[in-house]
Parts: C-alpha cells; sequence; structure tokens
C-alpha cells in the first residue's frame, strides 16, 4: 500500500504509531522466538570434496529404482502444468493398497509437512500438544510455530515411551498427543496391546496421531500397526512417508490417513500444490515397485541385526532397533563420539549429552562405525580397568 493511500485510510492520523511502524523492522510473530535455528545432519565444516559414510539422517542407502527414475525422467517433459491440487493420483493407488477410502488421505510435502497442516489445524496459542522425548526433532518445532505449548513427556528408562505419564500429561487444553513408533531415534516400537489400552483411555476429543515413519522395517512380534487404530477410531491419524523405506527422501511426499473430518481440516491448513507433479510420480512408481523396495528393506533390516549383535558384542547397551538406526546411549561423550566418527568420514547424528543415532547404511559404512564403536568401547575398558 502507498503512503498516499495509507494517509487516506487515517486522515487523523496518530503520528506516534506511524513513527514506530517507520523506524522498526517488521517481526515475526512470538511464539517464533523459542525455536531454534536448524541444526543440519551434517557437519558444516566438513569438507564437501571428502566422500565420507552418511549415517546421519536415516536415508535410505539404496539409489533410486531405475524404473522410479525412468518414470521421473517421463514426467520431466510436463512440469509447465501445474500438478493434481490433491495429489489424486497418488491417493487413489495408496488406497487401494492400504484398504482405505482415497477421502481418508492427505498427502503433502512429505511427513514432516503433513504434521505441520495438522497442527496447525487443531492447536494453536494456549493449546497443548503432548509428545514423548526424547523423539523426533521436527516435534517441538512445529508445535512451538502453531503458538501452541509442546508438553514432553520423558521416555522410560528402556528408551521407550512411557504411556502412563503421557496420559497423566493430559489437561483440559490438550489437543493433540502424538506416538512416534518406532521412536526416532531411541529405536523401540509399541507392543499392540499397549497402544490398543492407550488410544482407548485418551478422550475422544483429542487427536492422537501416530507418526509411522519407519513401518516398513518394524519386525519385532506383537508390535503395533497404527492402521488397525486409525480403522476403530475417528479421532487417531496415522503419519506415513515414502522418505525412508521407499528411498524418496529429496522428493518431499508423506501422507496422512484418517476419518474425513479430519482431513478436511488438514487440507485447509496445506500450502496449494504441497505435493509437486515429480514427487507425486516417484511414489506412484515406487508403490509399483513395492516388492522390490521391501526387498531392499529386508537387507537393510539384515544389517541392522548385524550392527546390533556386532555392538552388543562389543558391550554396548542398544534398545530394540525397529527403524533404520541404532541409539548409543553415550551421555555426555556423545558428541565427542561423534568427532571420532567424523575422523573416519562417519557421519552420526548426536544428541549432545544423550546418545548418538547411527542410521543403517551399506556394509562398508556399516562396518566403519562399527569399528569406531569397537576402539571407543576397547579404549573405555582399558581405562576402567587400570586406574591410573
Ligand atoms: C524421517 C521422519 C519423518 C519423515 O519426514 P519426511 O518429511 O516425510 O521426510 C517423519 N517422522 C519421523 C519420526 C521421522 O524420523
Amino acid at each position: 500500500m502507498s503512503k498516499n493511500s495509507h494517509t487516506k485510510v487515517s486522515p487523523q492520523g496518530h503520528p506516534e504509531e506511524t513513527m514506530t511502524q517507520r523506524s522498526g523492522e517488521p517481526v515475526p510473530r512470538a511464539p517464533l522466538a523459542g525455536i531454534p535455528a536448524y541444526v543440519p545432519g551434517r557437519p558444516a565444516d566438513l569438507d564437501p570434496d571428502q566422500p565420507a559414510f552418511m549415517l546421519s539422517s536415516n536415508e535410505n542407502p539404496f539409489p533410486p529404482l531405475p524404473s522410479v527414475m525412468h518414470a521421473l525422467a517421463k514426467a520431466s517433459s510436463s512440469i509447465n502444468r501445474y500438478p493434481d491440487f490433491s495429489a489424486g493420483g497418488l491417493r487413489t493407488v495408496l488406497a487401494a493398497e492400504l484398504d482405505v477410502a482415497a477421502e481418508d488421505i492427505a498427502a503433502g510435502g512429505g511427513s514432516v509437512g503433513v504434521l505441520q497442516q495438522i497442527i496447525r489445524a487443531y492447536a494453536g496459542l494456549g493449546d497443548e500438544v503432548i509428545f514423548a522425548w526424547r523423539s523426533f526433532e521436527a516435534y517441538p518445532v512445529l508445535v512451538q510455530e502453531s503458538g501452541a505449548r509442546p508438553v514432553k513427556v520423558p521416555l522410560n528408562g528402556a528408551d521407550e515411551h512411557d504411556l502412563e505419564a503421557m496420559l497423566d500429561a493430559i489437561t483440559p487444553v490438550t489437543k493433540i498427543i502424538m506416538v512416534c513408533l518406532p521412536n526416532n531415534p531411541t529405536g523401540p516400537s509399541i507392543r499392540h496391546d499397549q497402544l490398543k489400552d492407550f488410544v482407548s483411555r485418551v478422550p475422544p476429543n483429542i487427536l492422537i496421531v501416530l507418526d509411522e515413519a519407519y513401518r516398513e522395517f518394524v519386525t519385532g512380534p506383537d508390535l503395533a500397526n497404527a492402521m488397525d487404530f486409525y480403522r476403530d477410531r475417528d479421532n487417531v491419524a496415522v503419519l506415513r512417508t515414502f522418505s525412508k523405506a521407499f528411498g524418496l527422501a529429496g522428493l518431499r511426499v508423506g501422507y496422512v490417513v484418517a476419518r474425513r473430518t479430519v482431513i478436511d481440516a488438514v487440507r485447509k491448513t496445506g500450502a496449494p500444490f504441497a505435493v509437486n507433479s515429480l514427487a507425486e510420480v516417484g511414489a506412484i512408481a515406487s508403490l509399483k515397485a513395492h516388492g522390490e523396495l521391501l526387498q531392499r528393506v529386508r537387507s537393510v533390516v539384515a544389517e541392522r541385526t548385524r550392527v546390533a549383535s556386532a555392538l552388543a558384542a562389543q558391550g554396548w547397551t542398544v534398545p530394540d532397533p525397529q527403524g533404520n538406526f541404532v541409539w548409543l546411549g553415550l551421555g555426555d561423550a556423545s558428541s565427542e563420539f561423534a568427532g571420532a566418527c567424523a575422523a573416519v568420514g562417519v557421519i552420526v547424528r548426536p544428541f549432545a549429552g544423550e546418545g548418538v543415532r547411527v542410521s543403517i547404511g551399506a556394509p562398508p559404512a556399516n562396518d566403519a562405525f562399527l569399528l569406531v564403536a569397537s576402539e571407543w568401547n576397547h579404549r573405555r575398558v582399558e581405562s576402567t580397568t587400570w586406574p591410573v
């Protein structure tokens, strides 16, 4: 708006107010001040030309399937066109795959993008959102951005969700309660009977978000399948992604399955055309190659078993890994351990003062990590066995 029209709108003027507006700078909404700046998975000071084993972001170590790359190349000839507004093609394929109505699915820019839509739709200033901690780093950021208060419920001694404590944390202003299964970054999932009991005790006016980003890697017996709860309840939303098992992290596509009313609300808070045309085509091509991709998932799981056994043999205690990563609860030594890994070109994810998350990669990457882990424990054993 021009200076002129501004004067016309307020002919009497409020000189002081006008002065403040003209001398200040744009100020973001207050809740944003509490959000820390983004921390990238790869240390900034790392030589970009030095080949490194990237075990810091839980990515799929396999390159994209030829069939997926072919579909993307073909689709790139029409990127002058807008994509389908609601990713209708992808939702139709997913609906058949999951045996749900296409109206019960909303797709978005990664499942983090979808989660942002969910939180914006259901929580704001004065509200509370409960989640376990430590869990996925995006949770507190997205909750704070909405203006709601993040309520972090500590994990139990086995680095699992403390579902009883989460239920105890519910207040009249709780709007969303999130569960990450399996939990990133610690690894354990939740038994079906435990989740069933939990879901039945959450009041029906609170949205339960079940984040299943690592669903395909789960192998443990009796573990929960979030879709079972969506079928029984109106207040359950299941989050899934193509970033991990499907290896499309760079394309940014994920989705939520929930009742129609939830989907309608979530659509309203999304960026228009959030799923771009290549992301939609890549996701559909990946679903067509499901069998081939699950074969790859099985080999990651086999490596996970090998890594976890090797760590146990070295004397480490590792919480049950049900995703494509392992957790070392190194406490105060976490950053130092990550540094020891980086020194040999293995990039892992330290959480200062808590632990280190190491993604399962290709065998040579895992071997390089296991070597550092072995030397680390050896050193520790020596220093405790031979006090000076
Ligand atoms: C990786 C991850 C996601 C997926 O993020 P995208 O935005 O789909 O790439 C969601 N939740 C958790 C817990 C994750 O670890």
